[in-house]
């Protein structure tokens, strides 16, 4: 599957904020965009265009995308699900790409970013409900027991990541025992409970067009 190979902080500076892409530098003075807080490239530091109502659209689109780490193929048939339940489409779209094992992972304090945190699921590091679990696409349910296998645990990676975790705080809808690295999901996520900025209608008109 492809992947963005560009520099994982000019996707931030091409948005013109934190995307938090990085980990623990993202909360760090080397952050790009704190040093650099302008878009990348040669024209990055002149006057900014106006952007049209699509060139919004579609900047919201991208920005979901490299928040989750998602392709254009994989999101638009996240988009047609989301279109299908009922509700609003722009928070069921929200709602599952949060309820994907990557960015739980993530949030649960298991990892410092949803790019490790597909790393680490890749490396069949992590259980769902007791079974091994290396697709980072994989939706979580409510009830759902996610651990780090038991192997794994004994690892120096996960003992600082246990370390680490202790100082995090998971959502509202996700518990973690950090001594045994076992998270559970306690509902679905609802749109408050996620802090990403991103405008979803936007993405919703784009769609629509
Ligand atoms: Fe974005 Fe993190 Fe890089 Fe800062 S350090 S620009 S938040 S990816």
């Amino acid at each position: 599957m492809g992947r963005y190979t560009a520099s994982v902080c000019r996707q931030c500076r091409r948005e013109g904020e934190k995307l938090f892409l990085k980990g623990d530098r993202c909360y760090s003075p080397k952050c790009a965009i704190d040093r650099k807080p302008y878009g990348p490239g040669q024209h990055g530091q002149g006057r900014p265009r106006k952007p049209t109502e699509y060139g919004l659209q579609l900047r919201e689109k991208q920005k979901a995308k490299r928040v989750y780490g998602v392709m254009e193929k994989q999101f638009h048939n996240y988009f047609e699900k989301a279109e299908r339940q009922s509700g609003i489409t722009g928070e069921n779209l929200l709602i599952m790409l949060e309820r994907r094992l990557d960015s739980v992972i993530f949030r649960l304090g298991l990892a410092a970013s949803r790019k490790e945190a597909r790393q680490l699921i890749g490396h069949g590091h992590f259980t769902v409900d007791g079974k091994k679990v290396d697709i980072p696409s994989f939706l979580v349910k409510p009830d759902q027991e996610i651990e780090v296998k038991a192997r794994s645990k004994e690892s120096a990676k996960f003992k600082e990541i246990q370390a680490q975790a202790a100082y995090r705080n998971p959502p509202d809808w996700l518990e973690l025992d950090v001594e045994n690295l076992r998270g559970r999901v306690l509902a679905l996520p609802k749109r408050e409970n996620i802090e990403a900025t991103i405008e979803e209608h936007l993405i919703v008109e784009l769609y629509s067009r």
